[in-house]
């Protein structure tokens, strides 16, 4: 059954009543926590065609792709989380100086206590389970705050959640803007958000107020660069990807999509022709790619099309529908670089090409822009890869493919600068919701009076 949603004036109650049941001590055990993670695991395996269904409903997302990007990802990361907890719950010996004899020094992580999180529609599962699963290996009490943008997944997670996790520590409270903000006139201990950085200010604001610390996970515009490959072969597996990281991932709608590509001159027109013929290959039915979320996202897209300059750089598709809220595969060349489409996140199924004189020029190119989740180079060239690692800041970067590291639990999911800050996935996720604890043992055994005065001058010689 669906979990009521509460009225304003009564998230106070539900706040106090997350945080004795946090002080309780419950959430702090090891047991709980794997019996919260195989919970995780069974909400998606056993509601896998419920959770299909509320992806379809809220993105028009194939099956497919739905298992690819979201249920897949994240039992994958449960399982990993769940065979690593206990080594992550260890407290870890540090060196203690020769100074502090006898002394035993460890670092003890500790649960952080009531954990917020507020996640985004495009990835309406997995921007929400995946953060409240490492909230929840870490021995946390959680408030998932779904987007509303996303109904059909929302209500998903408020009807189901209480039904495989422990209810009184984990609750999905649904809603829009008046009650995340709400919900901020609470305290805290934290606070984790995804969504766009108009909101993420909003937050941060409002966390000072109770010293809450955030990790904001924003948007931002990730580059990609196609240098020349050599062989047939490679360009059609670029090419591939580069579709895959665009058109097949919430037909764009994804924060670490790529936003446009930088490439040379002269293999400009080997790539579009190689994307266009790709293109008509892979989405053969109209429903093989998500759709828009709403109208007011559709007219966005298809504003940043309507400048004269923009419309006459399309070099493919444009086609827009808007009662079906589809909008075909669209490849601009050129369009000026300060029009919208090239100043704005796209967060769409429209991919600007760039022309640069010489790969290396990306470079340049790169520096003064604000700093992106990712950035994206196919390329064999070595010296450029590690210019680009040295020279280019952003939260990730991906060479010959793309959008394929947010899969890894091995490497941690973030943004910096305008992109975001905080990072997570596997074990960064169990830090992120960690604190740190230094715990020093000292004997009484041994003591030192040159730690105290008076200080003669004995003690200032030495
Ligand atoms: P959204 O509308 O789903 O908003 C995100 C969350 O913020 C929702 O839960 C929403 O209810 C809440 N919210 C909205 N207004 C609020 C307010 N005034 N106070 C408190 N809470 C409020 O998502 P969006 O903003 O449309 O997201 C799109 C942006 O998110 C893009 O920029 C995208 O790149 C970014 N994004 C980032 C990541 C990442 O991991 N870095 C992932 C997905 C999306």
């Amino acid at each position: 059954m669906a979990e009521e949603k509460p009225q304003h004036g009564s998230l106070g109650g539900l706040v106090a009543g997350m945080r004795e049941g946090h002080e309780s001590g419950r959430t702090k055990e090891l047991e709980w926590r794997q019996a919260q993670l195989g919970g995780l695991i069974r909400l998606i395996t056993e509601e896998e065609d419920a959770i299909f269904n509320a992806l379809h409903e809220d993105l028009g997302k194939h099956r497919v792709e739905s298992f690819r990007d979201e249920l897949g990802v994240l039992v994958k990361s449960f399982r990993n989380t769940l065979q690593n907890l206990k080594k992550w719950v260890a407290p870890e010996k540090a060196h203690a100086p020769l100074i502090s004899f006898p002394c035993n020094a460890l670092v003890v992580p500790e649960p952080i206590g009531v954990v917020l999180i507020f996640s985004c529609w495009n990835l309406p599962l997995g921007l929400a389970l995946e953060p409240l699963s490492g909230a929840l290996a870490a021995g946390n009490a959680v408030v998932l705050k779904p987007s509303e943008l996303a109904p059909s997944t929302a209500a998903f997670l408020a009807a189901n959640i209480p039904r495989y996790l422990d209810a009184k520590a984990v609750k999905v409270v649904q809603g829009g803007p008046e009650i995340g903000e709400e919900l901020m006139e609470h305290r805290w201990d934290k606070v984790l958000f995804t969504g766009n950085a108009r909101v993420g200010r909003i937050i941060m604001t409002k966390a000072a107020k109770h010293l809450t610390p955030v990790a904001l996970e924003l948007g931002s515009k990730c580059p990609c660069i196609v240098d020349w490959l050599d062989s047939k072969r490679d360009c059609q597996v670029a090419v591939n990807r580069i579709i895959g990281a665009k058109w097949s991932t919430c037909a764009g709608q994804a924060c670490i999509a790529i936003d446009y590509i930088l490439v040379e001159e002269q293999f400009a027109p080997i790539l579009i022709e190689l994307l266009k013929s790709t293109l008509e290959r892979f989405f053969t039915e109209p429903e093989y790619m998500a759709r828009i979320l709403n109208e007011k996202h559709f007219d966005r897209l298809t504003n940043l099309l309507k400048d004269h300059q923009v419309a006459s750089s399309i070099v493919h598709g444009g086609h827009a529908d808007r009662k079906t809220l589809r909008i075909e595969p669209t490849i601009l060349l050129n369009p000026p670089l300060d029009s919208d489409i090239m100043t704005e996140e796209i967060f769409g199924p429209l991919l600007p090409i760039v022309t640069v004189n010489k790969t290396e020029d990306c470079i340049a190119f790169l520096k003064p822009k604000p700093k992106p989740l990712a950035i994206y180079a196919f390329t064999k060239d070595e010296m450029l890869k590690q210019r680009i690692i040295a020279e280019t800041s952003s939260g990730s970067v991906t060479f010959n493919d793309a959008i394929v590291q947010y899969g890894l639990d091995s490497v941690p999911f973030g943004g910096i600068g305008q992109s975001g800050f905080g990072q997570y996935h596997g074990k960064y996720s169990f830090e992120l919701f960690s604190h740190r604890k230094a715990v020093l043992r000292r004997s009484l055994l041994i003591e030192f009076m040159f730690r105290y005065p008076p200080w003669d001058e004995y003690k200032m010689g030495m």
